[in-house]
């Protein structure tokens, strides 16, 4: 569904605003990128979306209702996230994958490995379903531990998104291998990305520049490279 910031202020401290009154849509099935300095208020973003605070002032809408009528745990069920550091349960890939959705069958689970790319660490272990992580042959980089991540969210299907910083901790390569993966998670679903780089964007349907508390610049990275 489409989510909707409607002059949203936020302080953790009152004396000291962090979203000075904060406007930005993202339309349903469109990707949308808020991009900033650290401490720019951009994970403060994703977590008033997520509910984990209430805004001051404003509202937050998706499809049209107000957040703060919806129940955490439905809020919860419609959003999708991939934060920068993923931290895996001490368990099997499998258990971190069904995570949240006990119900999903072996099939399923192995399915959405395969999207993320990290089939073969349940496929090529003798008891693939039964190797833990942090054991013999599973210990995890980066990237595959965001892959596991990208697994539950490929297995979750939730309508709305946020990468919130999902790459940053990565090198080159393997930050471009999980953006093709994020890719085709994020296509056709409603997504909110936080990053602090314009490079890693260059795809969004809008860019929002936060500075300051306030929305400095918007526009696509065609648009924003050529203002300068
Ligand atoms: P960004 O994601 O752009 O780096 P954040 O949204 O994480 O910025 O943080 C914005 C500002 O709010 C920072 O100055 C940060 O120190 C402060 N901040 C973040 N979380 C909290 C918190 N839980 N309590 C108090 N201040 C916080
Ligand atoms: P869902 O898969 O339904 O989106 P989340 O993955 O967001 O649920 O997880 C729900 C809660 O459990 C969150 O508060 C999250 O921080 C926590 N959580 C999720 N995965 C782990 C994990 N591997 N280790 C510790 N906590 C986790």
């Amino acid at each position: 569904g489409a989510i909707v910031f409607k002059d949203v202020h936020f302080a953790y401290d009152p004396q000291r605003p962090i979203l000075k009154g904060v406007s930005f849509e993202v339309p349903a099935g469109k990707t949308v990128a808020v991009v900033g300095p650290s401490g720019a208020g951009k994970s403060t973003i994703s977590r008033l979306l997520y509910r984990f605070y209430d805004i001051q002032q404003g509202s937050i809408t998706i499809d049209g209702q107000d957040v703060r009528d919806v129940t955490q745990k439905s809020l919860r069920s419609a959003i999708g996230m991939v934060p920068q550091d993923t931290v895996l349960f001490n368990d099997t890939i499998a258990y971190n994958i069904r995570y949240g959705r006990p119900s999903a069958t072996d099939a399923e689970i192995t399915q959405a490995a395969d999207v993320a790319q990290i089939g073969h660490f349940i496929t090529d272990l003798p008891d693939g379903f039964q190797t833990k992580v942090g054991e013999r042959g599973l210990k995890l980089s980066g990237g595959e531990k965001q892959r596991v991540a990208i697994a539950r969210t490929v297995l979750k299907a939730p309508p709305i998104l946020i990468l919130d910083e999902a790459t940053s901790a990565l090198d080159t390569t393997t930050e471009q291998e999980i953006q093709a993966a994020l890719d085709i998670v994020s296509k056709n679903r409603t997504t909110l990305v936080i990053a602090h780089r314009l490079s890693t964007v260059v795809d969004a349907d809008e860019i929002i520049v936060l500075k300051g508390g306030e929305i400095a610049e918007r526009g696509t990275h065609a648009a924003l490279l050529d203002m300068g």
